[in-house]
């Protein structure tokens, strides 16, 4: 074949790319300020089947982190966030915007990260709740044939959904 043709065929594979990318979950794909909570679900860097529940109280600063299925994490000890929690807070203001986030929290940022401005405890929350709406927002994930963008599921990279 010429080279004309070698040029086709790369540019085909550029675009085919995102198609046949395996499918996985965003690092934190739900994250929702509610109930009193800065809450949402972040997935286990090295199991793609277990999921954590993290929760910042909004007048406490209570951090709570455990699996979907109740058990708590082993990262969170006493005042200080794990990498969930962490993970969390990043997601948040990059969905919200740091000051929406500050202002639910009832913190002051100025000269300081967010992290920083919290005044955390330990205080253990039931994730049952909050991973039953992450569920819910999953299912759009099943709607068959459903090319459009849903506005729930923009922080899915595997909708094709670009931020
Ligand atoms: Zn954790």
């Amino acid at each position: 074949m010429d080279s004309g043709d070698r040029e086709w065929e790369r540019a085909a594979v550029v675009q085919t790319l995102p198609v046949v990318a395996p499918r996985k979950l965003a690092k934190v794909p739900f994250v929702e300020m509610a109930d009193g909570r800065l809450q949402g679900v972040v997935s286990s860097g090295s199991d793609i089947a277990r999921v954590y529940v993290s929760s910042v109280a909004a007048k406490t600063h209570g951090l709570s982190c455990s699996t979907n299925n109740n058990r708590p994490c082993g990262g969170l000890r006493g005042a200080y966030p794990c990498k969930h929690i962490d993970a969390l807070l990043d997601e948040a203001v990059v969905q919200y915007g740091l000051e929406r986030v500050a202002r639910y929290l009832g913190v002051e940022i100025e000269g300081t990260s967010l992290y920083h401005a919290l005044n955390c405890s330990h205080e253990p929350a039931p994730a049952a709740v909050v991973f039953s709406r992450f569920l819910r927002h999953l299912a759009y994930l099943e709607l068959p044939g459903a090319t459009a963008p849903i506005p729930e599921l923009q922080w899915f990279p595997a909708t094709g959904v670009s931020r």
